[in-house]
């Protein structure tokens, strides 16, 4: 066993709750939400705001949706980009473009023109289908493009009127953002095409048609366009049903609150959810009050995040009052989860909250800490079925042994098939023989979990050193006054690089440069030892809560500048 372990390090262990491989046939994306609609037709799909909809309703207005679409002259492989945030309506936009035999490109509906501009651009869309409250962006970006075909929807559609006033983004669409008139913008409504597609032919797709194309977050450079076949994300969608073993199907209720225009989102809460036949219950904004609200009155039972989504929920006062106690299994992603926020949110909802690991380019869900067997804290878990995971030399790719620190490969059904009209990106990351190039640093357990230590693109050389900001970044968490942190490697003209320290604290609590100092010397061993800490009311984040410590490097650079 030990020999073998070691000359082949990327020897597959599996959390013994699930089986290794699922052994599954790929089928259109579609698929998923056809055979829930079968088994479940009664079960409600779709919680939105007191409003709900059936599996059975949700498939039937899908259908509709993609037969209207034909029915204005769509052909298959065309390009459509989502511009919603979560609502019913992103659900069967989804799914109804693919039923058309289109290739989905999900925006995120917190863009500005630019960022809009250039998937629109890079992805050579025909159609967008957006909020008319985004109308200002969209013309201004349509302008110059000249896509087409729009489609606009609105909130009102799938909420009642007694609800109209709930959240922040009806605000807006009530005060002041005009709501377009259909026929000037020679926009199409959502609606109408739903109404209007009653019968007609869907072609006939094949799980290794282009599905969706995603973009990557653009933490450490522009967000590059993912393609992902249909078989990719639907065997990732089982792949990650399969960690929640004991879910009952038809029964479950998933709180998503992380946009589905995101491959987390999309992927854990969108199509897991459909694949266990549960209830999804959609929140379009993140709030941390409207998100307890909303616990305690749909009572979910899965809740997917990212850390500082329940780093916030920890962090609001009388948190408990809100009777937390539906909610079993929570899965975070997208960036390091710190010890102490894992911990204290299960301890205000007495959930499981566990660690996973994921990236745009494997659909993207590869690696979870069991739900239900041993936990490793600090450690992104196991691969997933059907996944292998090694480790490589940073400079001479050679497998490394366990605890050896160098690049995550990955290898598996969920992998992308390439970046969107990139060859060169894509022979980049994809080698001959199947793996992927994650850009993280990790190393493997003797036991076969995983941890990640840095992303490649991040790590700081200094003189023969490297440093990882995320050891420094954890050692400053464990501070009781300590509430984010960020760490990053700054040039210098002379060619070195020096370490920057920042600091956020708890609102309210103060504590002295020289005492973090002090505590983080004490608790890393570093031959740079960093002498100063800028305090922060906030970090920059990305939209799914990724720390952009390329923000903070870009501001230092320009302040020193001058
Ligand atoms: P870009 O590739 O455009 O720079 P990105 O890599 O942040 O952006 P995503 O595909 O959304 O875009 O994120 C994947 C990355 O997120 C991983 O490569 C990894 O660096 C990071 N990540 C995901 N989960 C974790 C985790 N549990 N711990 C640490 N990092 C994580
Ligand atoms: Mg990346």
């Amino acid at each position: 066993m030990t020999d073998l372990f070691t000359s082949r390090p990327w020897l597959r262990h599996y959390d013994p709750g699930v089986p290794a491989t699922l052994d599954l046939k790929p089928e259109p994306l579609p698929v998923l939400l056809q055979q829930a609609a079968e088994r479940f037709a009664d079960a409600t799909a779709i919680a939105f705001y007191g409003r709900t909809l059936s599996y059975a309703r949700l498939w039937a207005e899908t259908n509709r949706f993609a037969r209207g679409l034909l029915g204005t002259g769509f052909q298959p492989g065309e390009r459509v980009v989502i511009l919603l945030p979560n609502i019913p309506q992103s659900v069967i936009a989804y799914f109804g473009v693919l039923l058309a035999g289109g290739i989905v490109v999900l925006a995120n509906p917190i863009f500005d023109a630019e960022g809009f501009a250039h998937e629109v651009r890079d992805s050579g869309a025909t159609t967008v289908i957006a909020l008319s409250m985004f109308h200002r962006l969209v013309e201004q970006v349509r302008a110059e493009l000249h896509f087409p075909r729009l489609i606009y929807t609105n909130l009102k559609e799938y909420l009642p009127s007694s609800q109209r006033l709930l959240f922040t983004l009806l605000r807006q669409e009530q005060e002041g953002h005009r709501v377009p008139d259909a026929q000037a913008s020679q926009a199409l409504w959502f609606q109408h095409l739903v109404a209007a597609g009653q019968d007609g032919e869907l072609p006939t797709l094949d799980a290794g048609d282009p599905a969706v194309i995603l973009y990557t977050s653009g933490t450490t450079g522009a967000a590059k366009g993912v393609l992902h076949r249909h078989a990719s994300l639907y065997i990732n969608a089982y792949q990650t049903r399969m960690w929640y073993a004991d879910a009952e199907e038809g029964n479950e209720r998933v709180l998503c609150v992380i946009p589905f225009s995101h491959a987390y989102g999309m992927t854990a809460c969108m199509n897991v959810g459909i694949a266990l036949g549960a209830t999804l219950i959609l929140l379009p904004t993140f709030e941390t009050h409207n998100v307890l609200h909303t616990i305690r009155r749909e009572r979910p039972t899965i809740f997917p995040g990212v850390p500082p989504m329940y780093a916030a929920l920890n962090e609001v006062r009388e948190v408990r009052k809100y009777g937390l106690s539906s909610l079993k299994s929570c899965l975070s992603g997208a960036a390091p989860l710190p010890v102490e926020v894992q911990e204290g949110f299960e301890r205000i909802t007495r959930s499981r909250l566990v660690e996973g690991y994921g990236l745009t380019e494997a659909g993207p869900v590869t690696h979870a800490n069991p739900l239900r067997g041993a936990r490793r804290a600090g450690t992104i878990g196991l691969p997933i079925p059907d996944t292998e995971a090694r480790i490589v030399d940073l400079e001479t790719g050679q497998d490394l042994p366990p605890g050896a620190i160098g690049e995550l490969l990955i290898r598996g059904p969920q992998l992308m098939a390439g970046y969107w009209n990139n060859p060169e990106a894509t022979a980049e990351a994809l080698t001959a023989d199947g793996w992927l190039r994650t850009g993280d640093i990790a190393r493997m357990l003797p036991d076969g979990y995983f941890q990640i230590i840095e992303r490649k693109k991040e790590m700081i050389i200094a003189g023969n050193y490297n440093i990882y900001p995320r050891d420094l970044e954890e050692a400053l968490y464990e501070h009781p006054t300590v509430i984010d942190a960020a760490v990053v490697g700054v040039p210098l003209p002379n060619g070195k690089t020096e370490v920057r320290v920042f600091a956020v604290t708890r609102p309210g609590e103060r504590v002295s440069e020289a005492e973090v100092l002090a505590f983080l010397r004490e608790r890393v061993n570093l031959p740079v030892v960093p002498d100063k800490i800028e305090f922060r009311e906030a970090l920059p984040r990305s939209f799914i809560g990724k720390l952009l410590r390329r923000r903070l490097v870009e501001e230092l650079l320009s302040r020193e500048q001058r």
